[in-house]
């Protein structure tokens, strides 16, 4: 059993305490800390396809995929390619061009209800933007939102939320005031008696509910059939907009995210669209879009105020439209057989050892609950062991493969996890799982 990368890691260590001294725990978002699982965060220095290399030059095959974006792997030679060509022409003009254009026409053809879209830098900013506009399209305050699901570190949003929030085990955030966190309504996800409720109660302060559209930041935790359709349902009964978060879901579910799975909900598409990741390859490029009439009301043909100076960036909309143009059938179809065979891997090793586990699935995105039983929700994410998650995080990680340092996180893989990468990431659960039992 080889363990091949020692737990101490020297450049890391000798670069976090640099970083520690100008960056607040040494990291520009915290999960990237390790603070759940211990040790020091991997400082990385270059990709390639499925593997990264740390600053002690040791290799790592990489199932984070920057959390989402890297569809094709790293350093994709067509994408690299769309980017030099586009930087060679320059970074950013504070003027329209047709890059932008061809992006937002690609998300437009890819995601049916869609007919127009706003570019932005950030998911953050994506989900923010949409609940803006929800509120002035609809003239009221209130936004509703799931427990467990992560929309950015919007204010209002911020309740209850998933991903790093879950992983600390926050309480609502200090800074966010009073004020912002009392137009929120946070819902158990996948609890339509809880949802009909609420409306009965405030339906006619409710601007909008923001979901995911199937939930990645609790790990994953798909919408029980019906959910979807009991959004519509209520949100069109009580004048309230769907905002469906696509963020991470998007592109990477199927070429037309999740709603490309789960199909159109009986009673209509959402109203808008959150997307980001996927669609920026790897660079600062996410979107809002959704019905034309929703979208006329954004300035500057409308009073709905939205902006920003890099949007649309020439760079980052070369790198999201290579990225698009290069999720084929065959991409998805590669997607699903990497992340099939690694969910067998972690059956087979955890079953073999009675390690109690919960595979969850949405479309190739998957993540493994240290628990036994399904998870509908938050507060099942939340009971399972977290402890055994991060010895199982650092037996992988002495074998080389770098999980999502959080058991609430989605599993990320590429189409750049070839045979080999395979092959390492499941003998090397195989040897964790033996190791942690
Ligand atoms: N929405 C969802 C569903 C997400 O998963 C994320 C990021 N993990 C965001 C919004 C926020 O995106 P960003 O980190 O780009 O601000």
């Amino acid at each position: 059993d080889p363990v091949t990368h020692p737990d101490t890691a020297p450049a890391s260590d000798a670069l976090l305490a640099r970083a520690r001294s100008v960056i607040p725990g040494g990291v520009n978002s915290p999960v990237r800390a390790f603070r759940s699982v211990g040790g020091t965060p991997r400082f990385m220095e270059r990709a390639q396809g499925p593997w990264l290399w740390d600053a002690d030059g040791r290799r790592y095959l990489d199932l984070v995929c920057s959390w989402g974006p890297m569809i094709l792997g790293h350093a994709h030679p067509e994408v690299r390619a769309a980017v030099t060509e586009a930087a060679a022409q320059g970074f950013s003009f504070g003027m329209p061009t047709a890059r932008e254009v061809a992006l937002a026409e690609e998300i437009v053809a890819r995601v049916e209800p869609v007919e127009q879209v706003r570019l932005v830098s950030s998911g953050t900013e994506a989900t923010m933007s949409a609940i803006r506009l929800a509120r002035g399209f609809t003239g009221r305050s209130v936004v509703v939102k799931f427990a467990g699901c992560y929309h950015g570190h919007v204010d209002a949003l911020l309740a209850s939320a998933g991903s790093g929030v879950a992983t600390f085990g926050l309480p609502d955030s200090p800074g966010v005031p009073a004020s912002a966190a009392g137009e929120t309504v946070v819902l158990p996800y996948n609890d339509v008696p809880a949802l009909e409720a609420a409306f009965a109660e405030r339906g006619s302060e409710i601007a909008a509910v923001i979901t995911e559209a199937a939930a990645g930041n609790m790990g994953v935790v798909p919408p029980a059939p019906g959910f979807t359709e009991a959004l519509r349902r209520l949100t069109r009964a009580h004048g309230a907009l769907l905002v469906s978060d696509e963020v991470m879901t998007g592109f990477r579910c199927s070429a037309s995210g999740w709603l490309g799975l789960e199909g159109v909900p009986e009673g209509g598409a959402p109203d808008l669209f959150t997307f980001g990741k996927v669609m920026g390859g790897g660079f600062p490029a996410a979107a809002f879009g959704g019905r034309a009439d929703v979208m006329a009301r954004l300035a500057p043909d409308g009073p709905v105020y939205q902006a920003g100076t890099l949007s649309g960036n020439p760079v980052a909309s070369a790198a999201g439209l290579a990225t698009l143009q290069r999720c084929t059938d065959e991409v998805y179809q590669r997607l699903d057989e990497v992340s099939e065979a690694l969910a067998a891997a972690v059956t087979d090793a955890f079953s073999r050892h009675g390690i109690p586990h919960r595979i969850q699935w949405a479309g190739s995105m998957f993540s493994v609950f240290f628990r036994e039983g399904q998870v509908t929700g938050y507060e099942d994410a939340k009971d399972q062991d977290t402890a055994l998650f991060g010895r199982f995080f650092h037996a992988m990680l002495r074998r080389g493969v770098h999980l999502p340092p959080s058991c609430f996180e989605s599993w990320f893989v590429s189409a750049a996890h070839d045979d080999e990468a395979v092959e390492h990431a499941v003998r090397a659960i195989g040897q964790s799982a033996a190791e942690i039992a």
